[in-house]
């Protein structure tokens, strides 16, 4: 089949060089000529494991090509994906611009039936409302499907190849049949294609997300009681995970959540609620309890540090929203360093792929190590705040020796505070008070 996909960002590239490896063609379509200079040379913008090997394969098989050329890349296509951003407003409501712009120059390059899937994040109308800017710009036919998009970031080439499921929202059965053929070589055990209307498709990617971003505020909430009552968090979440009705994921207490999706999609979603004038209580608490939860990690670096930490040094371990990602967009590592910052903190930080991204954050108000160890010279304290596999099992003996005081915050519930405390250290997580 041949494919269109606009915006080539994290799902637009992923999603386009998937599809290309299931035997399509695909031309991916951005804006941004010198994010293609690089893809067009083999150099993959984003760090997502898997992605390179299967970005140069297509390339190489003439399967997947790169253009800024949104005009020829519709007409030479039956499908055309737009996977463009939906960054926030200051209200907090999607800013569709980039979807309604894409699907302006769509209508008016369409030389012929063509699908256009949305697969970006958008409010419910949405693809109403491409429908309609479409129509204003062609006399062709068209439908325009809800396709929203589920992988996750880390594992984003395994979950688009492997998904769970796919939302397919549609009021056209011609349009049906095409994704369904388009999306069958993904499904060899299986058929997990869901179809629904475009308004629901397009409402179960906020509740899916939103629910995901509850889950962690609530076990926050809990967590934070458990510091309170003498109860250890994680003895609690795993007695909870045992009931197969609440499952195991997702239950983590810590920091809280991150990243371009949560924080965004919640904030969409609130606003979708009050301009219907029905308000969403429990999402509206996810949201502060995760806020609250960076502010608490912060005051309990002050109360064990003082609140001028000037002449302190802080070791980092992890800047990326999560692990697995060079991305720090939103990430609790932006709010917790700059904090510290402005408490007069010294920062050497340590991130095994998100050091250039960061440095478009904290430029050189803070010090970037070469790795984890080296970040440790000299320090009062060290925050974990991405959970990467290689902190998991540290050489806390060589930790010891380099840091000024055996002070860890662990900011993901990742070590054994009691082995911990056996070696002199102080850990101080979440919720377990025997820290
Ligand atoms: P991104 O910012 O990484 O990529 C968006 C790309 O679109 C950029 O490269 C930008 O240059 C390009 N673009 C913008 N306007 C354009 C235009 N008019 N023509 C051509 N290209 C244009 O964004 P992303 O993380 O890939 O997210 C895209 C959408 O998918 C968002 O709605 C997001 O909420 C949703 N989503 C993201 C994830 C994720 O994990 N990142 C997961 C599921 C869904």
């Amino acid at each position: 089949m041949k494919v269109a996909v606009i915006g080539t960002g994290y799902v637009g590239l992923v999603a386009g060089a998937c599809i290309a490896d299931m035997g399509n063609d695909v031309i991916c379509v951005d804006k941004n000529i010198d994010k293609l200079e690089q893809l067009k040379q083999g150099v993959i913008p984003i760090y997502e494991p898997g992605l390179d090997e299967l970005v140069q394969s297509n390339i190489e098989e003439n399967r997947l090509i790169f253009s800024s050329n949104i005009d020829m890349a519709v007409k030479t296509s039956q499908i055309c994906f737009i996977a463009v951003g939906t960054p926030q407003e200051e209200d907090g409501s999607a800013d569709l611009q980039h979807v309604f712009d894409v699907a302006e120059s769509i209508g008016r390059a369409m030389n012929g039936y063509k699908v256009i899937v949305n697969k970006s994040t958008v409010p419910v109308g949405t693809a109403e409302k491409v429908s309609e800017i479409i129509k204003e710009n062609t006399t062709y036919p068209f439908d325009v499907i809800s396709n929203p998009e589920f992988l996750k970031q880390g594992n984003a080439v395994d979950d688009f190849l492997h998904p769970d499921r796919v939302i397919i929202g549609s009021n056209s059965e011609k349009a049906t049949h095409i994704m369904q053929e388009l999306y069958a070589p993904f499904f060899r055990t299986g058929n997990r294609v869901i179809i629904m209307d475009t308004k629901s498709a397009e409402l179960t990617k906020y509740a899916s997300n939103c629910f995901l971003a509850t889950k962690i505020s609530f076990m926050n909430e809990l967590a934070n009681l458990c510091e309170k009552i003498g109860a250890d968090i994680e003895q609690v979440r795993v007695g909870m995970s045992a009931d197969p009705r609440i499952g195991n994921k997702f239950l983590f207490p810590g920091i809280g959540y991150g990243g371009s999706c949560f924080p965004k999609d919640i904030k969409a979603l609130l606003n979708t609620a009050a301009e219907n004038n029905y308000d969403l209580s429990i999402i509206k608490a996810a949201n502060t309890v995760n806020k609250k939860q960076r502010e608490i990690f912060i005051n309990k670096i002050t109360e064990k540090l003082g609140d001028n930490l000037s002449g302190k040094t802080i070791a980092v371990w992890g800047l990326s929203f999560k692990p697995k990602t060079n991305d720090m967009r939103e990430a609790p590592s932006v709010t917790i360093i700059n904090n510290l910052l402005e408490h007069n903190a010294k920062i050497k930080a340590y991130d095994p792929k998100a050091i250039e991204n960061a440095k478009l954050y904290f430029g050189n108000e803070i010090e970037y190590s070469e790795n984890a160890y080296s970040a440790l010279d000299g320090a009062d304290a060290l925050l974990l705040l991405t959970e990467w596999n290689e902190f998991r099992r540290p050489d806390f003996d060589r930790i010891k020796s380099l840091m000024k005081t055996p002070l860890i915050f662990d900011g993901r519930n990742q070590y054994n505070t009691k082995s911990l405390a056996n070696l002199g250290f102080t850990c101080i997580q979440t919720g377990i008070t025997n820290s």
